[in-house]
């Protein structure tokens, strides 16, 4: 481009050349012929009258001729003149014998004035002579004679060549001093140019800190230009690095946050997920870079509908969900507020445990008003039988009587049981802790049960070892596992059989191991019996009185004294409780 500017640059002064040329050629010219028209008319006006007083004759023509030449040759050595009849025939001819010319009638300038013009000027080539010419004829005044003067015109050609010459040479060195300016200024733009293109680069692939070339020799506006850029760079700069710092801090912030946390666009694409959100909805693809569906995270199409909602009516909603994760199902109590009309922030707060509890507790109340009204029920029945029939034989009615106590007694247990396992998971540490021998509360449950268990004929074994196990707890409640474990393993047993029961202690801990080789639990109801109201076998759980609570109790008592309760079981070989407690 700056190549064509340049050559067009040239040519436009090369044109302007020309015509400034040919401008003062075509001067000099008109100003020469003027005057030579002048000088040849002084000439031919100086002929005529010396040849009106000389006469006609060849030698007076040839001697006026001679004095003339002598007078006006001066100012143009060129000078020819030549004197005819008024036919054209040559009388005297001061450059040509008479015997080299012939009759000039024929020349448009003496033609002109045998045509009767007084004056006649013609300017052309001459073929006698070789040569350009100005003529100028006149007519003698009172002789029959036409008088011609006429010089070369060599000095216009000379001129005109000088002209060209003098042009070419000026034009030249004209166009390459202006060439050369014109290319070291545009080699300084250039190089600036070029500088500052570096300098956009760098700052385009982050380099902050470049500022634009400023060479105090390039042009003014540039220099005031990159100036001015490097100041807004400086402000830029100084804006970045704030807003990048409070951007370090904000994703510090979001990412330490212990609550998954993601950005959804318009699209309802995850454009943004905290480190938690990343970890717990197992997505390490950062959606920065690549965005994916968030219903690919949530699995949850209403959750994509309520972040439309929230971006297009700018409120702000909160809604609980139980979420699919691939650890298993959470409860997330889930708040979605917008960011402008094109982002939404989805806030997932963890509530599983309190949830868990939520609905532990409702299903309790479920079980727990199951579990009266059986009992109850039966109560009421019985009662009314014996109200509305007076014909019972006192057999019968003791009968009756008999049933209403046992499910009166089941009712005072359950409650019993509810109550302690509602003080169990009340405490955080056991109250009326005291010092005694485990092997001797074991001892006292073996008694305790041993009717029961010969009954059966199961026989109680206790272990070996120790023979005595100090431990501070309280009694009763360390009583109560030991007496539900045993109660359970005497209950849910065949006719004949054995039960194990054996202590270990291992530094602060007790290790309670209650084995049995009765009916044994399959592997579904292992992992639920220490639910509440949880029983393998109702009917049978049921017909030995059993509240579905004893496990529940026993494993609360256990995490009371910071420590756990575990079953092992295999169907028809038997059962293994074992209970460890830091006592
Ligand atoms: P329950 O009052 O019904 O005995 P528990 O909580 O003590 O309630 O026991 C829960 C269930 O676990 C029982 O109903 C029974 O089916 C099962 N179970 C408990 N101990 C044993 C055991 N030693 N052998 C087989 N089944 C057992």
């Amino acid at each position: 481009m700056k190549k064509q500017y340049l050559l067009l640059g040239n040519a436009l002064f090369l044109i302007l050349c020309v015509l400034v040329c040919g401008f003062n050629f075509l001067q000099l010219k008109s100003d020469y012929l003027l005057k030579t028209k002048d000088y040849l008319a002084s000439v031919t006006d100086y002929l005529d009258s010396e040849l009106e007083r000389s006469g006609l004759s060849e030698t007076a023509i040839n001697q006026v001729i001679d004095k003339t030449l002598t007078v006006f040759q001066d100012f143009d050595s060129s000078l020819r003149i030549t004197v005819m009849n008024d036919n054209g025939n040559v009388l005297a001819d001061s450059d040509f014998s008479l015997a080299d010319l012939n009759n000039h009638r024929a020349r448009e300038e003496v033609y002109g004035i045998i045509s009767g013009d007084n004056v006649y000027i013609s300017t052309r080539y001459s073929a006698t002579e070789n040569v350009d010419r100005i003529y100028y004829s006149v007519g003698a005044k009172n002789q029959p004679a036409i008088i011609r003067a006429a010089v070369s015109l060599n000095y216009l050609n000379t001129a005109k060549w000088n002209i060209v010459k003098h042009g070419v040479i000026i034009g030249l060195l004209i166009l390459a001093f202006f060439n050369f300016i014109v290319l070291k200024s545009t080699k300084k733009l250039d190089e600036h140019v070029a500088n500052n293109l570096q300098a956009l680069a760098k700052i385009k692939s982050g380099e902050l800190a470049t500022r634009m070339h400023r060479d105090r020799y390039s042009y003014p506006e540039l220099i005031e230009m990159s100036e001015k850029f490097n100041q807004t760079m400086e402000v830029l700069e100084t804006n970045f690095t704030v807003l990048e710092s409070e951007k370090t801090s904000l994703d510090a912030m979001v990412n330490s946050l212990m609550e998954p946390l993601v950005v959804v666009n318009k699209e309802l694409q995850v454009v943004f997920a905290n480190q938690y959100a990343k970890t717990l909805f197992k997505r390490d693809i950062d959606p920065k870079v690549t965005p994916y569906p968030f219903v690919l995270l949530t699995h949850e199409n209403e959750l994509d509908g309520i972040c439309e909602k929230v971006m297009s009516s700018g409120e702000t909603i909160r809604k609980e969900f139980v979420l699919m994760l691939t650890g298993g199902y959470r409860a997330f109590q889930v708040t979605i507020s917008p960011v402008g009309s094109e982002h939404a922030v989805v806030l997932f707060n963890d509530f599983s445990l309190e949830y868990e509890a939520r609905k532990l507790r409702s299903d309790f109340v479920a079980n727990v008003t199951h579990e009266l009204k059986t009992p109850l029920t039966s109560i009421r029945g019985f009662v009314e039988t014996l109200r509305g029939r007076k014909d019972l034989e006192p057999d019968q009615t003791n009968n009756f009587l008999e049933i209403i106590d046992i499910e009166a007694a089941r009712l005072e247990r359950l409650i019993n049981d509810i109550l302690n396992l509602s003080d169990i998971e009340r405490l955080k540490i056991d109250s009326g802790l005291e010092n005694f021998d485990l092997v001797e509360l074991v001892d006292e449950c073996l008694v305790q049960l041993d009717e029961q268990a010969s009954e059966k004929r199961i026989n109680l074994i206790p272990g070996d070892e120790p023979v005595f196990l100090p431990v501070q707890a309280n009694r009763d409640r360390i009583k109560q596992v030991l007496l539900n474990l045993l109660e359970n393993a005497i209950k849910y047993h065949k006719e004949q059989g054995s039960v194990w029961i054996d202590l270990e202690r291992e530094a602060e801990y007790v290790t309670i191991k209650v084995k049995d080789d009765g009916f044994g639990i399959d592997e579904q109801s292992v992992r639920r019996v220490f639910e509440r109201f949880y029983r393998v076998d109702k009917s049978r759980s049921r017909s030995l009185g059993g509240t579905g609570l004893g496990l529940s109790i026993v494993k609360h008592i256990a995490l009371l004294y910071d420590g756990e309760a575990t079953v092992q079981s295999t169907p028809n070989l038997g059962t293994t409780f074992t209970v460890r407690l830091k006592i």
